[in-house]
């Protein structure tokens, strides 16, 4: 394929963005700025090592540059010390587990169908392959059970605890599992990846001084360019997880990607990015509520996020999806807890608000997405169609 060509796919890639409301709720539209100043001509220069103990010379400029951002990640999250090296969020998960316990130890963490990540112990990933895990569950109402969780504690005797999920719509009480760990003498990951950016803003709690360490990725609701990140209160263990990000997980960091983050970072500790992300939830509630008003059952009658999960009954959520996307909206099919159905076809589908409302949508453009969706899972109605290509229109993502 030439050059020209694959600018092409770009150029019809970002229009189909521009055209589709996408309510992934693990994505999100970094700033023109961000993107920017992440394709910078530090994708050059190898950085391995950290500020002043670089194995290759040459880093000076960058040194200032990583502790900048590792000063503003701090700043942006109340924490006193960050790595801001990890590629991604399977990467500071990795390096965060890494750093705290050795191989064949215990984890205990949340299954991947009641909403767990696949880095929390999944046994195709790294995680469920190098290490012993245990997984805790959800009751009957989706919160996670306590007397279970106490239980499981006391006969396996996990090493770490894994807190943070990929689709949970309710508060984690933080502070409890904290007791726990004191009591029972474990640690504890907070994994804040799709709700780092509500954190950041203080409109979620934080796990950050009831948890070991918290993992995060720099691009779901933080809106920030491609990355991770791990925070730690605790000066010992920043120096064993700066260790266990390089040289015990990767080689050289994305420089690049560095300066991205400094600059998403900095886009965030900001009063447009509070009212954003207060944008996010009341978005997230109107749109549950509208599901629940026509007829549809979620995990809860709430959500405290920015994502809720929606039963699917009697229709299949990979055609489902399928279909919706062939209007214009993006969703994803996803388990529900303690799902009978299998990953192609699962018995939920997920749906976020982050996108939605960086275009700019409010209540009223939150509850005809809802509605349009009620109605696509029952009718083809062509005139969806259209009216998405206008909401697209008016709300575009980048002026
Ligand atoms: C998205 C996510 C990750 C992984 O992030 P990647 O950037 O895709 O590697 C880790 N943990 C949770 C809870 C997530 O939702």
């Amino acid at each position: 394929m030439n050059l020209l060509n694959t600018l092409k796919f770009l150029k019809i890639e970002s229009k189909k963005q521009e055209k589709t409301i996408n309510l992934i709720a693990s994505e999100n539209y970094s700033s023109l700025i961000s993107i920017l100043y992440s394709s910078s001509c530090l994708i050059n220069k190898y950085t391995e090592g950290y500020p002043n103990q670089r194995y290759y010379s040459g880093c000076k400029f960058f040194d200032i540059i990583e502790n900048k951002t590792i000063l503003e990640a701090q700043n942006l999250f109340n924490s006193n010390y960050a790595n801001v090296q990890s590629h991604s969020g399977s990467q500071a998960n990795f390096s965060g587990i890494q750093s705290l316990i050795n191989k064949n130890e215990k984890i205990l963490s949340l299954d991947l169908k009641s909403g767990g990540h696949l880095t929390h112990g999944f046994i195709k990933n790294f995680s469920g392959k190098y290490f012993d895990v245990v997984n805790y569950l959800l009751d009957k109402n989706y919160s996670i059970n306590k007397q279970y969780l106490y239980k499981i504690i006391k006969k396996e005797k996990p090493k770490v605890l894994i807190l943070g999920y990929s689709s949970y719509q309710k508060y984690i009480d933080w502070g409890f599992f904290n007791y726990l760990s004191l009591k029972n003498n474990f640690f504890i990951i907070s994994d804040i990846s799709h709700i780092s950016g509500l954190i950041a803003s203080g409109l979620y709690p934080s796990p950050l001084i009831y948890s070991n360490l918290v993992t995060t990725t720099t691009h779901k609701t933080l809106r920030g360019i491609r990355g991770g990140l791990i925070l730690t209160q605790n000066y010992k263990l920043i120096k064993k997880i700066n260790l266990s990000v390089f040289p015990g997980q990767q080689g050289g960091c994305l420089a690049n990607n560095v300066l991205g983050k400094f600059f998403s970072f900095k886009e965030s500790n900001n009063i447009n990015f509070l009212k954003y992300t207060k944008q996010i939830i009341i978005n997230s509630k109107i749109m549950l509520k509208t599901f629940l008003y026509r007829g549809y059952e979620s995990i809860d009658y709430n959500t405290e996020n920015h994502m809720f999960i929606i039963k699917i009954k009697n229709i299949n959520s990979f055609f489902l999806e399928k279909k919706l996307e062939k209007y214009g909206i993006l969703i994803n099919k996803n388990f529900i807890p303690n799902d009978k159905n299998k990953s192609l076809n699962p018995s939920g589908i997920r749906i976020g608000s982050s996108c939605i409302t960086t275009r700019k949508i409010k209540k009223l453009g939150s509850e005809l997405i809802s509605n349009y969706i009620c109605d696509l899972i029952k009718f083809n109605n062509n005139f969806i169609k259209i009216k998405i290509r206008l909401l697209c229109l008016v709300y575009p993502i980048y002026k």
